[in-house]
This record gives structure tokens, C-alpha cells and sequence, in this order.
């Protein structure tokens, strides 16, 4: 099967978002972890996303890697390629979605593209090019006071004209209203006018279907993952992709663990209704620090465990034991212990005959991944909004055995969480 999208992400589980976007939609996903070192099996998939860690990295750096990226998925000649950043536009005046977005055009020779950070399902909403959250104008949501890129413009236009030297234009709701010609007519007015780029009033689902038919034909899209959502129509009119087929559990089974990091009120509700069922163990991170085989200990008290229940392994802890330990050890120094840990108890795990695992925080679920030496996942069903089991591909590393992975981000899923993944997939 052909690859028809090739999406470059600038983090991790925003790629998994465009990802399981994707698959809603009756395509066949695959999310790479960076740009992979060999040739790798991508299961028929025809949407690969490559996620980077670029949002807050240096702008060369960050360049660099996404037109590695991009060159690496022209490769696989799709039709269409897409850059995704965040819902909230999480950038600084520097970038990187400017100089990006830039390199990605000049690369393939193209003078537009679309800038859609909407995405309404999630209360991120454009009006007359100013960007809410929940209600809220940008500049006045908790993006504010985000550590790296904190958001104090609401107007998406003013935030990306800082960041490129090409043309920056605007389509009013009127214009989306009236649906794909509209926005295709004033696409080519904004193009006669030198616009490189398109910010788009959105409001609605169907104003990002309409957004994604008026793209049919565009070399690049750019966006939040909703925009994504209008894209495989424009393939399945084109004939290029069959109708859609309900996402395939990965093809795994055996013992399940739980690891989380993630200290988000979310995560420690679900910490705690699954420690009621579970056998359990906290990470201690005076241990750590004092150099104890935190990881052993938890390895040798999990192979002692019933084979038939899940195991919970968290480091997770409320603020004030967080703001503690961040006292006394540093933040970054704290959560890398954490993450080590969580990562070797992960490897362990596997060496023990774990096979589903499901993970709590976005940078212990990056930790957990490159543990595991993990390429690529396949990207299967969804579990609770924007979160997907997936099943781990090019496995040379974990000895030829794929492993089924769920990959959370703090602060996502029901208190359920844990058990209701597992249940889907037993
Ligand atoms: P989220 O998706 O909620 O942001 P992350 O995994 O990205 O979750 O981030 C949580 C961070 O907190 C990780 O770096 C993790 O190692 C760290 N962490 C986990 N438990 C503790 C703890 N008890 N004290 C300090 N840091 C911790």
C-alpha cells in the first residue's frame, strides 16, 4: 500500500495525537520515534508521522531535524506532507513554527500553506484570527505562564509574522462558512498577493473538514491535529484509499504492567483507584539518590507477583512532596532519576515476559520508548480521547517480540484509566 501522508511532529504525543486522528479516519498509522536509522517495516501504513522533540529546541536544531524528517518521508513518496505543533501555536518570537514552516516549503518548492492550530473538540477555536482556549483569549488561558513558551498574543498572524519573513494573511469565518470553493477562491487571492500563509478562523469540525477538502491539493498542511481530521476524504474521493476499517488491537499478549511518572492531578486519581485492585510499588527517590537498586528491588517484587494481575509501578506524588524533592535534588536532576528508573523497570519488565504496558506522562513515556529501544508503533483503537493502543514495530531490539504500549499524557483519561485500557486489550 502506498504512504499518502507524511506528517513531521514537533513532540512526542502530539504526534500520537495526528496519529490516532488519522486512524479515526480510516487510515492506517504509523509514528516513528525520530527519523529511523534503518529501513524499517511500516505495516502497510499509509500515514507516517515522524515525531521529533523540536518545539523547544534550538531553531537550527530543530530545522535541521524536521527536514531530515522531511527528507526521509519524501522517500516514501507520499502525496501530502503535514508539520504538526500544538493546539495553543507553543512557540516563542524565535520559532520554531516560522522557521520551520519555512524550510518545509522552500524544500518542496511550494509558496502556501494553511495555519490551523484550531481544534474545537479540545476548545482551541479561531475568531477573526485571535485564538481561544476553553473560552479564553491565548494570552490569557494558563498557556500564559507555560516554562517555554509562554503565550502572551492571542492574534495568530502577529505570532507568526515575527517568526518568518514571508507573507502573513488571514480567512475569516465568512469565508470558511461557505465552505471548500470559498476557501479555495481565497487561498488563490492571498497566493496572487505573495501570502505564504493562511491562518484560518475555525470554529467548528466541520469548518476543519472543510479547511482539509480546500487542501486537497496543497503540498503541505499545517496545523494542530484537527485539521488532519479532513484530510483521507480527499484521498478516498481521489480513489487512492479504500473505505474506512475500524484500527486492530496490537497482536500481543501476555503479562501487563503500569508505569506512570506523571504527577498530574489526573494520573494520581488513577493511581489511586487502580491501587485497589493492583499490586503496587512507589519509586522512592531518596533511594535513588543514595544510589540503591531502586529498579532491581522492583523487578525482583514483581516477578514474585501473580502473572494474572497487572502490576503498578508510579513515581508519581502531589505537589508538596514534588516541590520537596525538586527542593532538595534540582527539578531536572528529580525527574531524570524518576525517568531512569521507570525506563529500567520497563526493560526489566520485558526480560520477565511483560507485553502490555501502559504508561502515565508524556516524558516518562518518551523515557519508557527509548528504554525499550522501540523505532516505530503502529497505532491502533482508541482507549479514551487521544490516547490509542499501539503496537511496537522493528523489534531487533526487544528480541523479535513486539510489545503493546499506551502511551498517556498526564493529564489525559478517565480515573478508569488504567483498568479500562487493559480490558480493551486482555
Ligand atoms: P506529564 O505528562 O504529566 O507532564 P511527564 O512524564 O511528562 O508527565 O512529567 C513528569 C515528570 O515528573 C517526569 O520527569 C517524572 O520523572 C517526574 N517525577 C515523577 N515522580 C516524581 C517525584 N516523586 N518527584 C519529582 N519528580 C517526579
Amino acid at each position: 500500500m502506498a504512504v499518502l501522508l507524511g506528517a513531521i511532529a514537533d513532540d512526542s504525543t502530539g504526534a500520537t495525537d495526528l496519529a490516532n486522528t488519522l486512524v479515526k479516519e480510516g487510515m492506517r498509522a504509523v509514528q516513528t520515534i525520530g527519523v529511523p536509522a534503518q529501513d524499517i517495516d511500516l505495516d502497510d501504513a499509509n500515514a507516517v508521522v515522524v515525531a521529533l522533540k523540536s518545539r523547544t529546541a534550538p531553531v537550527k536544531d530543530a530545522v535541521d531535524a524536521s527536514r531530515a524528517a522531511l527528507a526521509w518521508l519524501r522517500g516514501l513518496e507520499p502525496r501530502q506532507f503535514f508539520f504538526k505543533y500544538c493546539s495553543t501555536f507553543d512557540s516563542t518570537p524565535a520559532g520554531n513554527i516560522g522557521p520551520v514552516a519555512d524550510a518545509l516549503l522552500t524544500d518542496l518548492d511550494a509558496d502556501f500553506t494553511f495555519l490551523c492550530p484550531a481544534f474545537p473538540d479540545n476548545g482551541r477555536v479561531v475568531r477573526d484570527g485571535l485564538l481561544y482556549v476553553n473560552g479564553e483569549l491565548l494570552e490569557n488561558s494558563p498557556m500564559k505562564d507555560h516554562p517555554l513558551t509562554p503565550m502572551r498574543d492571542s492574534r495568530v498572524v502577529e505570532l507568526m509574522r515575527v517568526q518568518t519573513d514571508r507573507k502573513v494573511g488571514l480567512i475569516k469565518q465568512a469565508t470558511v462558512s461557505d465552505g471548500p470553493a470559498a476557501i479555495a477562491a481565497e487561498v488563490d487571492a492571498l497566493r496572487r498577493d505573495g501570502v505564504a500563509y493562511g491562518v484560518i478562523d475555525t470554529k467548528s469540525n466541520a469548518d476543519l473538514r472543510a479547511i482539509g477538502a480546500a487542501a486537497a491539493d496543497h503540498a503541505l498542511v499545517t496545523g494542530g491535529s484537527g485539521v488532519a481530521m479532513g484530510l483521507p476524504r480527499n484521498f478516498r474521493d481521489a480513489g487512492l484509499l479504500g473505505d474506512p476499517t475500524p484500527a486492530t488491537l496490537p497482536n500481543v499478549t501476555g503479562r501487563a504492567a503500569v508505569l506512570a511518572g506523571s504527577c498530574s492531578q489526573a494520573t494520581r486519581r488513577q493511581i489511586a483507584v487502580a491501587r485497589k485492585d493492583w499490586p503496587h510499588r512507589k519509586i522512592d527517590v531518596h533511594r535513588i539518590a543514595a544510589g540503591d537498586p531502586v529498579a532491581a528491588d522492583i523487578l525482583d517484587w514483581a516477578a514474585s507477583q501473580d502473572e494474572s494481575t497487572p502490576v503498578l509501578v508510579y513515581g508519581s506524588a502531589d505537589p508538596d512532596e514534588v516541590a520537596a524533592i525538586q527542593a532538595q535534588y534540582g527539578v531536572t536532576e528529580a525527574g531524570e532519576m524518576v525517568e531512569k528508573v521507570i525506563g529500567e523497570v520497563a526493560a526489566g519488565l520485558t526480560a520477565q515476559g511483560v507485553r502490555r504496558i501502559v504508561v502515565a506522562g508524556g516524558e516518562t513515556a518518551g523515557a519508557v520508548v527509548s528504554a525499550l529501544g522501540v523505532e516505530a508503533l503502529r497505532i491502533g483503537p482508541e482507549i479514551d480521547t487521544g490516547v490509542p493502543w499501539t503496537e511496537t514495530l522493528g523489534t531487533e531490539t526487544l528480541e523479535g517480540t513486539p510489545i503493546a504500549l499506551a502511551l498517556k499524557s498526564g493529564n489525559f483519561g478517565g480515573e478508569d484509566f488504567f483498568a479500562k485500557a487493559l480490558e480493551m486489550h486482555p
